[in-house]
């Protein structure tokens, strides 16, 4: 089951159409898969109709926009959470038009490969990038110069904040320094959009990798 989730700001943004194209699309892979964010995306929904029928009349106070984001937070009951598909990459499979293992990846040293996939979401200036990690693999530590957001689509990894299966959605930034490991079993697969490249601070400072975003 997905135990990382996009932010509540992330959703409203997600809701109200801001997000760009890539976002959007980690957001969309997410919420196919758990039905604890589509209800919380449902009410965001919901409540955005609500008020863009009421303006200009209603004014929304900060305490407002708090107790929206703290009924959000609630998210469904257990009885709401569905069984997790495997493999179905839905939004991603249309985009790239093969399956994820088919893909031609450019392996790096060591365990990982990368494929670039900026070029398919034109007029945007965010790098997209699928990052594989070999099953029991591991990626040199690195932070972040910008923000990554990233989605597991396949397997899953584990660093310093904790293990990331397969749907679970994870932000890392400049304070985030880690160095993930791939579980045994699948190779680990993610999408990531990235606002800024990656500052590696290991020994494979040579290394211009993935997970490594
Ligand atoms: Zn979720």
């Amino acid at each position: 089951m997905t135990q990382h989730h996009p932010d509540s700001f992330s959703l409203m943004e997600y809701s109200a159409g801001n997000l760009t194209e890539p976002h959007a699309l980690c957001i969309r892979l997410h919420l196919d898969q758990c039905s604890h964010c589509r209800s919380r995306v449902d009410m965001l929904d919901s409540l955005g109709a609500i008020m863009m029928e009421q303006q200009p009349q209603v004014s929304v106070a900060d305490t407002t926009f708090d107790s929206i984001l703290a009924r959000i937070d609630e998210g469904p009951g257990p009885d709401q959470v569905e069984a997790q598909q495997r493999r179905s990459v839905g939004p991603l499979q249309k985009l790239l038009g093969n399956d994820l293992d088919s893909l031609p990846w450019k392996r790096q040293l060591g365990d990982v490969s990368v494929l670039d996939i900026s070029d398919r979401f034109p007029g945007q200036t965010e790098q997209v990038v699928l990052q594989k990690l070999t099953a029991g693999g591991k990626a040199p530590t690195h932070t972040h110069r910008g923000e990554e957001t990233t989605i597991v689509l396949q397997g899953a990894f584990a660093d310093n904040k904790g293990i990331f299966n397969q749907w679970d959605f994870v932000v890392l930034n400049q304070q985030d320094e880690h160095k993930p490991i791939a579980l045994e079993g699948d190779d680990c697969i993610t999408l990531s959009v990235l606002s800024a490249p990656v500052k590696l601070t290991g020994t494979f400072t040579r290394l211009l990798n993935p997970f490594i975003r």
